[in-house]
C-alpha cells in the first residue's frame, strides 16, 4: 500500500479533522489548505481549517471565509499539516496537531522533519499545492473551479509566477489542466503577486533605502522593524516578498531580509544559484528549501546580520 492509500484510509476513518499550516502563511499555505478543506468537506467530514492570522491579500481565495482562528475541539480524530516543515512552525497551534489521535503531514520542504504518523513529502515539488494536486488526481477528488483557484494560487505564489527553480513540465501540465477547469491565471496573478497595498509600498521604500551590499555585492541585506510598521500602519503580511528585492539585483547570490517580531527577528534568506540557505538556517534552528529558507533569531539586526554573513561566506565562491 502506498502512503497515498494509507492517507485516504485514515481520512475515511476520521470523523472530525483539523487542517493546519505554518505561521505567517503564504499563498501556498493558504491555497493548499483551502483546496484540501473543500475536498474533505465534500466527503462530509467535520473539518476545521485553523489559521490564526493571514494577509488580506488572500481574501480573494475561494472558501477563505471558512477559516477559523481557533479550533472548537480539544482533540480531533485526525490532524493534517500542509506546507509546514516542522512542528515548531505550527507555532501556538501545534497543540491541535499534537493532541490529535492521528497525524498526517503533506509537504514539499527539504528540511521537513517528518513529524507526522504519516508523511507525504515531495521535495521535487515547487509548491505544496502541486503535491495537493497529485492527491486530488490519485483520489479522483473533483477539481472544481474553486479548488483550482486555490491550487493555482499556491503554485503561482510559491514559484514567483513560474520563475523559480523546481518549476517543471509537470507544473505547466497541472497549470494547463487547472486553466481547463476554469482558473483565470491573469486575475489570480494580479491579486496575489503584482498588486501592492499602499502600506506595503511604503514599507518597501523603507527596506530599499536601507539595503546594503556586502561581500563584494554577493549578499544584499535589509530589514524592517516594528517601529517602521507602526509608522506606515502596516497590515499583516505587508513585508511579504521584500526579500526578493535583494535577490533580483545583478551579482547578488544571497538576499537577507529581517522582520522584527515579538521575540526577535524572522529571517528570510533567498539564494540565486549555488548557496544552500536551508543549511544556513538549519545552523540556527530553522530550515526551508535549498534556495529559500527562514529562521527566527534573537539580537539586534546588526548582530543577526553578522552571524548570518559569517555562515553564508563559507559557501560563497
Ligand atoms: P520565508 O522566508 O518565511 O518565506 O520562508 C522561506 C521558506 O522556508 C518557506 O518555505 C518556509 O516554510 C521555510 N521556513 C521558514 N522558516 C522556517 C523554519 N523556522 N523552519 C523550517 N522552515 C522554515
Ligand atoms: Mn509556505
Ligand atoms: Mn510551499
Amino acid at each position: 500500500m502506498t502512503s497515498l492509500d494509507e492517507i485516504l484510509k485514515e481520512i475515511k476513518k476520521a470523523k472530525d479533522i483539523v487542517i493546519l499550516t505554518h505561521e505567517n502563511p503564504d499563498g501556498d499555505a493558504m491555497g493548499s489548505s483551502l483546496a484540501l478543506y473543500q475536498a474533505l468537506k465534500k466527503m462530509d467530514k467535520d473539518v476545521e481549517l485553523i489559521v490564526p492570522k493571514y494577509s488580506r491579500v488572500f481574501t480573494c481565495l475561494p472558501k477563505i471565509e471558512n477559516v477559523k482562528s481557533e479550533g472548537t475541539k480539544k482533540e480531533y480524530d485526525l490532524a493534517i499539516a500542509v506546507d509546514t516543515a516542522s512542528i515548531k512552525q505550527l507555532n501556538g497551534w501545534a497543540n491541535y496537531f499534537e493532541d490529535a489521535k492521528y497525524r498526517i503531514v503533506i509537504d514539499h520542504h527539504s528540511s521537513n522533519s517528518m513529524y507526522g504518523d504519516l508523511n507525504y513529502v515531495d521535495l521535487s515539488s515547487p509548491a505544496c499545492a502541486q503535491v495537493m494536486y497529485v492527491l486530488f488526481r490519485y483520489y479522483n477528488w473533483e477539481i472544481t473551479q474553486e479548488v483550482g483557484n486555490c491550487l493555482m494560487g499556491g503554485i503561482i505564489t510559491d514559484t514567483g509566477g513560474f520563475q523559480y527553480a523546481g518549476v517543471s513540465k509537470e507544473t505547466f501540465e497541472i497549470a494547463s489542466t487547472l486553466i481547463s477547469n476554469g482558473v483565470n491565471v491573469s486575475k489570480l496573478y494580479k491579486q496575489l503577486l503584482s498588486t501592492n497595498s499602499r502600506t506595503s509600498f511604503e514599507l518597501r521604500k523603507i527596506a530599499l533605502n536601507r539595503l546594503e551590499f556586502l561581500e563584494d555585492g554577493k549578499i544584499a541585506y535589509t530589514y524592517i522593524t516594528k517601529k517602521d510598521e507602526k509608522k506606515v500602519k502596516a497590515e499583516t503580511g505587508d513585508y511579504e516578498g521584500l526579500v526578493n528585492e535583494g535577490r533580483n539585483i545583478e551579482g547578488v547570490e544571497v538576499s537577507i531580509f529581517l522582520h522584527e517580531i515579538d521575540n526577535g527577528y524572522r529571517v528570510s534568506l533567498r539564494a540565486n544559484e549555488y548557496v544552500n540557505v536551508s543549511d544556513v538556517c538549519l545552523m540556527f534552528g530553522g530550515g526551508g528549501h535549498v534556495r529559500a529558507a527562514g529562521v527566527t533569531m534573537q539580537g539586534t539586526p546588526k548582530q543577526i546580520k553578522e552571524k548570518l554573513v559569517k555562515e553564508i561566506k563559507r559557501q560563497l565562491k
